[in-house]
């Protein structure tokens, strides 16, 4: 197919920097030239130098990073960027194109984890920064690549999380410390909901993002519907109620072939 007339995504208004037609979802468009750069700005508060060495000497930025140049397609160069931004956030900029951390997020989970009692909250803390990244992972590839997604797009991008996180490897087996991975980003909620006193007001209520616990109660219907025989002790020690479970199978089986389908002419 000429160049001219391969299907461009919509919106994607971005530069043909390889000149083989603008970016597009053609299975055979394998050049596309982008990468994900991982950088660490300079920390100075308490907090954010915590968050950043817990960041760097982990060499988290740079290994997530590296995994996503290696199996996705990018139109372009894609920033990824650890900063001091003064408050515990994450976030994709659609205007910058690119993927924010901030050293708070790693330093309050750290906090989080410290308070739940974990043997290792710091290991804790990096894996939920493993899954926050992959939550702007999906808000970077509705974005990039103009997927349809309808309902609230934090849920989404949580079940893109998941889902990269529980895919199977080449052995059929899922990776036990990404299951961990998003066990202790699901347990990350009930902190938040803790940091706000179990409160919910009219500003959770509307919020874009869904309430604290179900999106804890949601990533462990995941965790669970990927292996309900490995995940079992969800169900057991009473985090994940019955009812919820007995639906986890086929609620993931739907998510996982979904992004399947989404994502699967842009994949390397
Ligand atoms: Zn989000």
């Amino acid at each position: 197919m000429a160049a001219s007339t391969a299907q461009v995504p919509q919106g994607s208004g971005q530069p043909d920097k390889n000149a083989n037609g603008t970016p597009d979802t053609s299975n055979d468009d394998k050049d596309w030239p982008g990468k994900m750069t991982a950088s660490y700005q300079d920390a100075t508060s308490p907090e954010a130098v915590t968050g950043r060495d817990i960041m760097r000497s982990e060499h988290l930025l740079e290994d997530l990073a590296d995994g996503i140049t290696d199996s996705l397609k990018l139109p372009y160069d894609i920033p990824l960027i650890g900063k001091q931004c003064d408050t515990a956030n994450a976030y994709w900029s659609p205007d910058d194109k690119s993927i924010t951390i901030c050293y708070e997020d790693a330093a309050d989970a750290l906090d989080i984890y410290t308070k739940a009692g974990d043997d290792n909250p710091r290991a804790s803390a990096v894996n939920s920064e493993i899954a926050t990244f992959y939550h702007e992972t999906g808000h970077m590839v509705i974005d990039l690549y103009d997927l349809p997604a309808t309902g609230k797009e934090e849920d989404v991008a949580d079940q893109l999380a998941a889902y990269i996180l529980l895919a199977p490897g080449p052995d059929g087996k899922i990776d036990p410390e990404s299951v961990q991975a998003v066990k202790d980003f699901a347990r990350e909620f009930k902190g938040y909901s803790d940091q706000k006193g179990g409160e919910i007001d009219e500003g959770q209520l509307s919020d874009v993002h869904s309430l604290d616990l179900a999106r804890m109660y949601n990533l462990e219907c995941w965790v669970y519907g990927a292996d309900p025989v490995g995940n079992a002790d969800l169900v057991k020690n009473g985090s994940l109620p019955e009812d919820r479970a007995d639906g986890c199978e086929d609620e993931y089986n739907k998510l996982s072939s979904s992004w399947d389908t989404l994502l699967g002419p842009y994949l390397k």
